[in-house]
């Protein structure tokens, strides 16, 4: 199944073995804890959401509206 951040919609697939670690690197990534250099990036508490609607993507349905 994929799961999704919360917020910047990236899908990540939690059958991949690191996946751990490529949560916690993403977390980090919005909340810039590793870089001291300015990055455009959404800064914040991700939530990941199951995306278990392999279609569905949300990203596309808010396009289509
Ligand atoms: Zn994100």
């Amino acid at each position: 199944m994929q799961i999704r951040c919360s917020l910047c919609n990236m899908l990540f697939d939690d059958s991949d073995e690191l996946i751990q670690e490529r949560k916690r690197r993403h977390e980090q990534w919005h909340r810039l804890d590793m870089t001291s250099y300015k990055r455009n990036a959404i800064i914040g508490d991700v939530v990941w959401i199951p995306n278990d609607a392999p279609r569905d993507t949300g990203i596309q349905n808010k396009i289509k509206k």
